[in-house]
């Protein structure tokens, strides 16, 4: 445990800094950049990272930012990571500070995760001296794009020079604020996306005998499929096949020639994802050759799942418990949305928590992420600071 001058002076410092770091929150909210475009959010957070005396090393091939931090006393190799990407979603919360660009929000958090690490390393700067070992902070860009950021963050020596002993991030969670959610073993799953195309013959709305409708064929397949996790999948196991666009068609007298398809398989265990895929082909192959359709399906296997090394979710769980109380902490609900956290955790162990952002005290059900109406408790930033800053101090004990 870290010894009690350190905690309070932690608890101070993050208090000290609450209001700065919410301003930056604020600024990038207003700003945001998608995936790969980083520019404005990288410099901010590379010049901040400059102005509280962190060595920076600017990412030659993407907007990646690397901050290390020297502690006064050998001791362990911590590293942080942040992601800073924005989505393509046109923001609805009203908000005074909501996004100025049209069609971009962060409706993910990412603002939340740079502006905590960022006051987090502002904290543990300040501390310096009475740290023990090495702070590694990793701003990623493009996380929700694949294939990701992570991986050219660790193409440029973010976890070479030096190797962590461990690493931790946090994503924001529908959950009350004051709470973290934090599991061993798979917390995210992994996530295939295909694009399928369904080819028929054109032909009158009258005269459907002489065409190869399209649109009946992929309805046929969407309903074949629909139950191919209910029926294929051991009931078990978790996947999840949504079809989340379907497009075809230019008229209601026509019958059209072609439909496209786009959707995503999801799993906490990757080798589902690639049977599944084959499964959907096969089904897929059955059906359009049956209708005298003919197809054509592009995938690719997306982001490994994330992974919570056991011992360090513990670790994890038990800093949290002295935060910020035992009955704060509480296990997570897996999703299969897909991260690139799982790259690193691939190579260090590491664990990836979710911090909570749902006001308790509203009555409102708690906003998904991804929704344009995304909109989470400000509180939640000196949460994450406290936590994240004592998962470096309390390592050291
Ligand atoms: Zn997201
Ligand atoms: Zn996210």
């Amino acid at each position: 445990m870290a010894n009690a001058n350190l905690a309070e002076r932690i608890e101070l410092l993050v208090n000290q800094k609450e209001t700065e770091v919410i301003n930056i929150r604020r600024d990038i909210h207003m700003h945001p950049e998608v995936s790969g475009k980083e520019e404005r959010t990288s410099g901010i957070v590379a010049e901040y990272l400059e102005k509280q005396g962190i060595e920076v090393q600017r990412c030659q091939n993407s907007y990646g930012v690397i901050g290390r931090l020297m502690g006064g006393k050998p001791g362990p190799i911590i590293a942080l990571r942040a992601d800073m990407d924005a989505l393509p979603i046109q923001e609805k919360t009203g908000l005074p500070y909501a996004s100025k660009v049209d069609g971009q929000m962060h409706a993910c958090g990412h603002d939340i995760h740079t502006a905590v690490l960022m006051g987090t390393a502002a904290v543990l700067s300040t501390i310096k001296d009475t740290l023990n070992g090495t702070v590694i902070f990793l701003f990623q860009p493009s996380e929700e794009f694949f294939p990701g950021g992570a991986l050219g963050l660790i193409e440029e020596g973010g976890i070479d020079n030096p190797k962590p002993d461990a690493i931790f991030a946090l994503h924001t969670g529908p959950i009350p604020v004051g709470k973290i959610a934090i599991s061993p073993g798979p917390v995210i799953g992994s996530v295939s996306t295909l694009s399928l195309r369904i080819f028929g013959r054109g032909g009158h709305f009258a005269a459907p005998h002489m065409a190869v409708d399209p649109i009946l064929v992929s309805s046929n397949v969407v309903v074949a499929l629909s139950s191919m996790v209910s029926r294929r999948v051991n009931p078990m196991e978790d996947a999840v096949l949504t079809f989340g666009m379907i497009e075809g068609g230019t008229r209601d007298n026509i019958i059209g020639d072609m439909v496209v398809l786009r959707g995503n398989i999801g799993s906490l265990n990757e080798s589902l994802c690639v049977k599944l895929m084959e499964d959907l082909e096969k089904t897929v192959k059955g059906i359009t050759e049956g209708m005298g359709a003919t197809y054509k399906l592009k995938y690719i296997h997306g982001y490994p799942t994330v992974r919570n090394d056991p011992h360090q979710a513990v670790y994890v769980r038990d800093v949290a418990s002295r935060v910020i109380g035992e009955s704060n902490v509480i296990p997570c609900t897996p999703s299969l949305g897909g991260e690139d956290m799982s790259y690193f955790l691939q190579k260090i162990p590491g664990a990836l928590f979710f911090l909570g952002v749902h006001d308790p005290e509203s009555d409102q059900p708690p906003i998904s992420l991804h929704d344009p109406a995304f909109a989470p408790d400000e509180r939640a930033i000196t949460v994450g600071m406290r936590l994240m800053s004592r998962l470096v101090t309390d390592a050291a004990d």
